[in-house]
Parts: structure tokens; sequence; C-alpha cells
């Protein structure tokens, strides 16, 4: 257990990744982007709002002149009916065309988010595209995405909180990663 035992520690029934293990790789991404984008014209497009985290860390770690925009992507569903349709929408989003764009995404699950916000980035032909996710789970895919680049960790198949991460919009402050006592 994290030495830190705060209100939303307690709730945490194991952590996985401590914070001090985040903010180290996440200066080595942040090491990583700045060598493969020297000279580049860097625009990071952050998912609302699970990745603002790993954004504000992240950009703070590249050193470099970049723009950062943030993208919405919300699942519609009606009733009990799955999913209809993902809706993008945009906010303070400039043209992407002819960018070296980042998509910036918190967690990569089964692929569907990424998979849904890469086709509509790719559409607007950015010069460059990649994409950096703060954690990735360890599972089969039901979308077929392009492999980001840039992962901070690689997590089990359980539901995680922590470092933006909410369980019903709760524990995006909590400084770490772990999974819930009594969820799943
Ligand atoms: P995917 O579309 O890859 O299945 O899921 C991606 C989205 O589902 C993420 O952006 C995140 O909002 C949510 N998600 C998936 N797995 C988890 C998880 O373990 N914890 C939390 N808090 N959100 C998750
Ligand atoms: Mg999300």
């Amino acid at each position: 257990m994290n030495k830190k035992s705060g209100i939303l520690t307690y709730d945490i029934e194991k952590v996985l990744v401590e914070e001090k293990d985040i903010i180290k790789r996440i200066k080595d991404l942040g090491r990583q982007i700045t060598e493969d984008y020297a000279g580049k014209d860097l625009l990071m497009v952050s998912l609302l709002k699970g990745s603002v985290i790993f954004l504000s860390d992240l950009v703070r770690s590249i050193d470099l002149p970049l723009e950062f925009a943030f993208l919405t992507i919300t699942n519609y569903s009606r009733g009990t009916k799955p999913l209809i349709r993902p809706k993008v929408g945009e906010r303070s989003l400039d043209d992407i065309e002819g960018r070296d764009v980042i998509l910036v995404e918190d967690i990569l699950d089964t692929g569907n988010t990424i998979a849904y916000a890469q086709q509509w980035i790719a559409r607007k032909n950015p010069a460059s595209f990649e994409t950096a996710v703060f954690c990735s789970k360890k599972k089969q895919r039901s979308s077929e995405i392009r492999e980001p680049k840039y992962v901070g960790f690689t997590v089990p198949d359980r539901f995680v909180v922590g470092y933006g991460l909410d369980y019903a919009e709760k524990y995006r402050n909590l400084p770490l990663v772990g999974i819930l006592r009594d969820v799943q």
C-alpha cells in the first residue's frame, strides 16, 4: 500500500503504479518526444477528460515549442441499447492539416475510442500522426488501431482509476494508478 494514506487511497485495493514511477516514466516519454519532434510543428490533441492530467505533465517534460488542443468523444447510448454512434466534439482545435500530431489518451482498452479518434484525425491530413497513451491494457482489441508509439504503462485487464482515470467522475485527482475496492 502506498505510504500516503489519504481519503482517496483508502478506497484503493491495490496500487499498480506509484506516483514516483509515473513522474519518472513521463519524464522519459517527454525526452523521447523531444528527440523525435525537434524541428517539427508539434500539435498534441488530448481526449477529454481522462488524459488531461497526463497531458499536463507530459507537455512540461517536452523541451520544444508545441501546441495542444482538446477533443471530446461522446458515446451515445439509447436506453439499454449499446453505443449507437460516437460523436466527436471539437474544442479549440485549429486546422490540423500539415501539422505533426500526437493524439494523447488516458487508457487503451478495447481500442474503440482511439480507433475513432485516429480515423477522425487522419481524415484531416496531418503531416505525421502518432498516439501516446498513459496506460495500455494487456488484452485483445476489438477495433483495429494504429499502435501507440508512446506508452506510459501496461496494466492488467482490470478497471483502474487515478491520474485522470475516473470512477463515476471521481478519483481523477488521485496521483497514482490503482484498482478500486469492490469494483468488478
Ligand atoms: P476503449 O474505447 O479503448 O474501450 O476505452 C477507452 C475509454 O474507456 C477510455 O478513454 C476511458 O475513458 C475508459 N476506460 C477504459 N478502461 C478504463 C479503466 O480501466 N478505468 C477507467 N477509469 N476508464 C477506463
Ligand atoms: Mg476516456
